[in-house]
């Protein structure tokens, strides 16, 4: 199976530019699914030369081609990600945006529950579940990045220390 996003375009004929195979290589690297905005902001610190409207259409080719998929979350721009063969569902930060992958056996059975109950054949689905973090200070990425979080239990509660 293919790798990286660039050898998925030679496996289908895709033809890659420099600037095709920057972006490429620049989403292979992102896993946090960029919108098309935070995906220039990354290839333009590469090669300055990239247009927004190349980064444009280079996605929609890409997700044409069966490389990308699309996502239109709720309150936000379309954002992308690899397609791959593994399913799994999105959790997404209404607050930072961040997103979640997840798979939940329960969930996926209920899925296929439901769709049973009704007289189907549940053939595919997509779940995305909608939060806020309740304690966004402590489990912020950028937060954690900066310091040091000791965690310890007492009798009575989970607590944190910051460094
Ligand atoms: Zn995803």
């Amino acid at each position: 199976m293919p790798e990286t996003i660039e050898e998925k375009c030679l496996l289908k004929g895709v033809k890659l530019t420099d600037q095709r195979k920057i972006i490429a290589q620049v989403m292979s690297q992102s896993s946090d699914h960029p919108d098309v905005d935070e995906l220039y902001n990354r290839v333009s610190k590469i090669d300055s030369k990239i247009s927004i409207a190349t980064v444009y259409r280079t996605v929609k080719l890409f997700e044409e081609s069966g490389i990308l998929a699309k996502h239109e979350f709720k309150g936000g721009k379309a954002r992308y990600e690899e397609l791959n063969e593994g399913h799994h569902d999105h959790l997404i930060d209404v607050k930072s945006g961040e997103i979640i992958e997840f798979v939940d056996e329960e969930i996926e059975k209920l899925q296929k529950k439901v769709a049973e109950k009704y007289g189907y054949k549940l053939v595919d689905h997509k779940l995305e579940l909608y939060g806020i973090k309740k304690n966004p200070n402590i489990w912020n990425k950028k937060f954690l990045s900066k310091h040091s979080v000791v965690k310890w239990m007492s009798m009575t509660q989970t607590e944190y220390m910051i460094l």
